[in-house]
């Protein structure tokens, strides 16, 4: 069965879900740009696709809400980038992923505390100390 989830941006709350990938505009360090797909499955980081971009495994990009253009990086220090995401039991939460290429960490954050985490360079991060950015 496919668990759909729903993607937004939590600055202008667009749905960045187009089947089952999350788009999102890609920027690297050099300025060169793009758009990168992400799999809407949590923890699945096999099919991440992007435009004709060379991203080395390790290097940190940009990653910004394809409609507002916000820059979608929360918590620096961690290297963390942030999504609102509706599960398909309808519950909002907040999805923290890493902008550096081919760290597989995912952290989905409800009510300010961890519910889930996903991937093999997860951490044990205390979320509930930090204040999330707006
Ligand atoms: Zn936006």
């Amino acid at each position: 069965m496919d668990v759909n989830n729903n993607y937004y941006c939590p600055a202008c709350s667009a749905l960045l879900n187009a089947e089952n990938n999350v788009v999102l505009a890609v920027q690297k360090n050099s300025g060169e740009g793009g758009v990168i797909l992400l799999d809407t499955k949590l923890g699945d980081y096999t099919k991440v696709k992007h435009s004709s971009l060379s991203i080395e495994k390790g290097e940190i990009v940009n990653l910004f809400c394809p409609v507002c253009h916000k820059n979608l990086l929360c918590l620096p220090d961690y290297n963390l980038a942030r999504l609102m995401m509706k599960d398909e039991a309808g519950e909002n939460l907040t999805v923290l992923f890493s902008v550096k290429f081919g760290k597989e960490e995912t952290y989905v954050i409800k009510d300010s505390a961890v519910h889930k985490t996903y991937g093999k360079h997860k951490k044990e991060i205390d979320f509930e100390s930090m204040s999330l950015c707006k």
